[in-house]
């Protein structure tokens, strides 16, 4: 097994460097000291940037390098799709320990580049570091938006609806079944869609971008934290609260399962915090039914969760009527 040390970084930057393929755009690429890039005219820039630290954002063994890797991809996605923005490129920073094998870099370079290539974008640059310590990745992802289609979190309205893609807290759950069964169990079992809203989360990017074409939605944000906090977010910039009625609670016998097995309550993972990359939309009631298409044509499941009120607080409301307000309760870095 050939380690970064046997090779050093720029043979291991070589390495990297051989399995990537160009992308458009791109006027000069990787391997030089910057990377020039072609922006198409008239659309804005949007950039993010996310990184993970193993033994914070991920444990050695749970993923692979290739899981791993486009995990970080999704991450960024699904900040770009929460503004209705297109991926174009991306840079990636890498610290790394000595011993490290060069194949589990390629790897994660690998399982990056292929989920950043299925939305479009490409990876133009990038850098190694050596670290003693936990090793980490970060990505920088570039994207454009139309100056009309922009979705931020500023902007929902008390009567808009609030929508959700995906399943709230499955993400939380699929790491809840890892850790208690091993990686090795997954992928064969009947938690299978929980592994993989882990593992391979789905990045809402083309949906955002249709749903924007139709000038549906008026406030925008990517559940990176958990439903509640990111919630909670919305809300306060756009200085709204929400109503949530359990009765139009997406049904959800796997995580349902998963959590009567592992003696949990589901609505814990529905509602703490859970790094799903599924988008939170509010959008005027008039536009629920192109809402609804869009998101029927991209093969989205997609939930409307309740409706924003006057009152800043997030309240939920049980089938029978019984109303309360709710903690917001995601995941906090510093905390
Ligand atoms: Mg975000």
């Amino acid at each position: 097994m050939t380690r970064l040390a046997d090779i050093g970084e720029f043979e291991a930057i070589q390495r990297i460097l051989a399995s990537r393929v160009p992308g458009p755009g791109v006027a000069v690429g990787p391997g030089d000291d910057a990377a020039v890039l072609r922006p198409t005219e008239g659309m804005r820039v949007a950039a993010t940037t996310d990184a993970f630290v193993e033994g914070v954002h991920y444990r050695p063994g749970d993923l692979t390098d290739l899981e791993l890797g486009a995990r970080l991809a999704a991450a960024n996605l699904s900040d770009l799709a929460a503004c209705a923005a297109t991926p174009r490129w991306g840079l990636i920073s890498m610290g790394v320990r000595a011993e490290t094998p060069i194949a589990t870099l390629v790897d994660r370079d690998r399982g990056l580049a292929q989920a950043l290539r299925a939305h479009g974008a490409s990876l133009v640059g990038g850098n190694l570091a050596k670290v003693q310590g936990p090793e980490w990745m970060s990505l920088t992802l570039i994207g454009e938006c139309a100056p009309d289609r922009v979705w931020t979190r500023l902007g929902a309205r008390p009567g808009d609806l609030i929508a959700v893609t995906g399943y709230p807290g499955r993400a939380a759950a699929g790491l809840a079944m890892i850790t208690a069964n091993g990686r090795a169990a997954a992928g064969a079992e009947w938690w299978t869609p929980l592994y993989l809203a882990y593992a391979a989360p789905a990045s809402r990017v083309e949906f955002a971008r249709a749903l924007a074409a139709t000038h549906a939605v008026h406030a925008a944000i990517d559940v990176s934290d958990g439903l509640a906090a990111d919630l909670g977010h919305l809300c306060d910039a756009s200085e709204v609260g929400v109503e949530l009625r359990e009765a139009d609670w997406p049904d959800d016998p796997v995580m349902v399962r998963a959590a009567t097995e592992r003696g949990v309550d589901a609505t814990r993972w529905a509602w703490g915090p859970s790094d799903d990359y599924e988008l939170l939309l509010a959008l005027p009631a008039e536009a629920r039914e192109r809402a609804v298409e869009a998101a029927r044509a991209a093969g989205t499941p997609l939930t409307i969760l309740g409706a924003c009120t006057q009152l800043e607080t997030l309240v939920w409301v049980g089938r029978d009527g019984s109303r309360r307000e709710l903690p917001r309760a995601g995941y906090d870095h510093f905390r």
